[in-house]
């Protein structure tokens, strides 16, 4: 952790993609320190640069200049494989189509990160059925992720990102491809990580899952324009659920 408790941290970040006349800058010169324990949501339209973001924040991607720190360690510069170490290791990332792993179970896809970032067997067991006790899903740990809802796989990736115990969570749309009711199962989690001290950055296109965060950046060409504090925490979720029946 850097002096000021910041766990994401950037600096003049610019992100360009392709060249000449194709040139796209699709993160334009951001600075961002998220503290511990914020829940960040990110809006703006679609191709404003917030999956690039998000992407450079977890060391997915490299910027074409500026610096980013993770809990203070410079990570913009850093070798493919250590940024590989990285992920595994501190960073949770949740994605709009879950991408587990077909073949495997549900408990499997979450043992395979505890593995990945040095567990035993037996602890990375132990880890992935608490996480999915966590999010309600202790009678699917042997499903395979077909036989499980859009909600259920969701939860299932959340679990999946908790493994390693990430800085940072992560998540890029994580309910554009749910219905209601899953939708709100993922935002009662997300406020639960929250309450637990978990940092979160939420990219998201759903005011819903905007509403319940500490602050709402909002971009728009790869620029912040806005960058609000909310309300403070406990009750808006019992709101949205009352929206939701
Ligand atoms: P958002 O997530 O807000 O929709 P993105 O970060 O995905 O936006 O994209 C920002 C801009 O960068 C868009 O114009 C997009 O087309 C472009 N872009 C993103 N990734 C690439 C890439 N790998 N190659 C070329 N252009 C890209
Ligand atoms: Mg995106």
């Amino acid at each position: 952790m850097n002096e000021c408790g910041a766990v994401v941290r950037v600096r003049g970040l610019s992100k360009e993609h392709g060249q000449g006349p194709g040139l796209v800058r699709a993160v334009d010169e951001v600075d961002l320190d998220v503290p511990a324990g914020q829940a960040l949501a990110v809006t703006g339209p679609s191709g404003c640069g917030k999956s690039t973001l998000l992407h450079i924040l977890g060391g997915l991607e490299r910027p074409t200049r500026g610096e980013a720190w993770l809990a203070g360690r410079r990570i913009d510069a850093l070798s493919e494989r250590a940024l590989a170490r990285l992920r595994r290791r501190s960073v949770g990332f949740v994605f709009q189509a879950f991408h587990l792993v077909e073949e495997l179970s549900a408990a499997e896809n979450v043992e395979l990160p505890a593995l990945l970032a040095g567990h035993s067997p037996r602890a990375a067991r132990r880890r992935a059925a608490a996480l999915l006790e966590q999010m309600g899903l202790a009678d699917r740990a042997r499903h395979l992720p077909w036989q499980l809802s859009g909600g259920q796989r969701q939860r299932v990736a959340i679990a999946r990102a908790l493994a390693n115990d990430p800085l940072v969570l992560l998540a890029d749309e994580p309910t554009g491809n749910l219905d209601t009711t899953a939708t709100l199962d993922v935002l009662r989690l997300f406020d639960d990580l929250r309450a637990a001290g978990q940092t979160l950055v939420i990219v998201t296109h759903d005011e819903r899952v905007a509403a319940t965060a500490d602050r709402l950046i909002s971009m728009r060409d790869g620029t912040f324009v806005d960058d609000t504090r909310l309300a403070g925490r406990g009750g808006r979720l019992g709101g949205l659920i009352e929206l939701g029946d």
